[in-house]
């Protein structure tokens, strides 16, 4: 079996669809990721967002730009006007939990995924009845079913052990050797639908490809192969033929986009070969990823948007390693605020991270436990693998920058948005 991961750009519209049957081509023993098509998981946040805040007719009036996107498509793939029973049930669906009265505040990760999932599981819907109407008999797996996650919601970690034989009897089971699965979405214990947190695709499709002994797994993108560099941000980027796991690791974990952080684990432990390739180009080579690979040669540059500087300080000016280290922490994981850098002295602790929902809320909990608190938000965290002088002296000085922290290989630095 063969992984093959589409992203949202890949399938933004109906030539997207018809390009991914022609990558598809005479391929067999198939398993296919797909993400949500074009922005849809971004509109679906906007659907959240109003449900959220209990507007109901902004709610619905994105609910309608979403049926009229979707429709264009369907149209242009069937050459007519056309209604698929399948896609107008899962818009009844979204329709009926958007008209709950049952949304608590406690319980927006919850909701959150309930609503995001339908991006999946539209466009999934949408290219399995396509591909089988065009003579590419497929099945449609159901990846609530198949993937058993941790009970976590917006972020969760799937268990690869609970999974494995599920996936692999739905795939055991059907009459077909190409198969369509959604990326991003798997099923909580308590049966509730969980999301693998923004672009979880790449690590469905990584999960997958260990669930079913893959021989390999593709990422078809909108560029050419993984570059050093985001080229709207560094002009000068260059692609990268190979990489290894690690620095892949490395990278993903900064913050480079090209795929998701979790994405390597599922292929490492299994030594499953990662190709990232533009779906523009069936010829083109790409960038493979593999445990052998030489570390990278140029410099690899990558920029972490939305951060925020918390500066914390016991009020009573302990030590603040030594002994508020795991308060600290502890009230922070209860937040589900994610930390990217840490930078201490005696008695300050800064931190840099995501900015989230919850960080006013972990704010006002940290004061309530006797801290000072300094809250700098519109921060950025760039890290340079590899940087040298000239580098350094671009991006990494100059009054916008907070923090500098230097080792042999890495150079990170949080500053204020540019
Ligand atoms: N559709 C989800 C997102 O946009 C997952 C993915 O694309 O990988 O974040
Ligand atoms: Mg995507």
């Amino acid at each position: 079996m063969k992984v093959y991961k589409f992203g949202g750009a890949s399938v933004r519209n109906a030539a997207g669809v018809r390009n991914l049957r022609r990558i598809i081509g005479q391929e067999r023993q198939l398993f296919v990721i797909v993400s949500a098509m074009g922005k849809t998981t971004n509109a679906l946040e906007r659907v959240f967002e109003a449900f959220r805040q209990g507007d109901e007719a902004r709610a619905a009036e994105h609910v309608g730009s979403l049926r009229a996107f979707h429709a264009e498509i369907i149209d242009d793939l069937w050459h007519g006007s056309v209604r698929l029973d399948s896609v107008e049930r899962l818009f009844g669906e979204l329709e009926g939990d958007l008209a709950t009265a049952a949304y608590r505040p406690e319980e927006a990760e919850l909701w959150y995924d309930r609503i995001v999932a339908y991006g999946e599981l539209l466009s999934t819907t949408i290219i399995s009845e396509y591909l089988n109407r065009s003579g590419l008999r497929n099945r449609w797996i159901d990846m609530r079913r198949c993937l058993r996650t941790g009970q976590r919601h917006k972020d969760a970690e799937v268990d690869l052990e609970a999974s494995r034989p599920l996936l692999r009897a739905a795939v055991a089971e059907a009459d077909a050797d190409i198969f369509v699965a959604q990326g991003f979405i798997g099923g909580a214990p308590d049966g509730t639908i969980a999301t693998l947190g923004r672009e979880g695709s790449d690590y469905s499709a990584a999960v997958a490809a260990n669930l079913l002994d893959a021989e390999s797994m593709s990422v078809w993108k909108d560029v050419d192969g993984v570059l050093n560099a985001d080229p709207k941000i560094f002009p000068d980027a260059v692609q990268i033929a190979e990489l290894n796991y690690l620095d892949t690791i490395e990278l993903a974990y900064s913050g480079a986009q090209i795929i998701h952080p979790r994405t390597i684990k599922p292929l490492q432990n299994k030594n499953i070969p990662l190709y990232v390739r533009p779906f523009g180009d069936k010829r083109k080579p790409g960038t493979v990823i593999r445990g052998m690979s030489a570390p990278v040669e140029v410099p690899i540059l990558i920029l972490k948007r939305d951060q925020v500087l918390l500066t914390v300080r016991p009020r009573d000016f302990s030590f603040v390693l030594e002994e508020k280290f795991a308060t600290i922490f502890s009230l922070l994981e209860r937040f589900r605020i994610k930390t990217n850098l840490i930078h201490n002295s005696a008695v300050n602790l800064s931190l840099c991270v995501d900015d989230s929902w919850h960080i006013d809320e972990a704010v006002d909990a940290l004061r309530g436990n006797k801290f000072d608190v300094m809250k700098i938000a519109d921060m950025e965290l760039l890290t340079i693998r590899g940087y040298n002088d000239e580098l350094l002296a671009r991006h990494a000085s100059g009054e916008a920058v907070f923090i500098r922290q230097i080792t042999q290989s890495t150079a990170r630095v949080v500053r204020k948005r540019r």
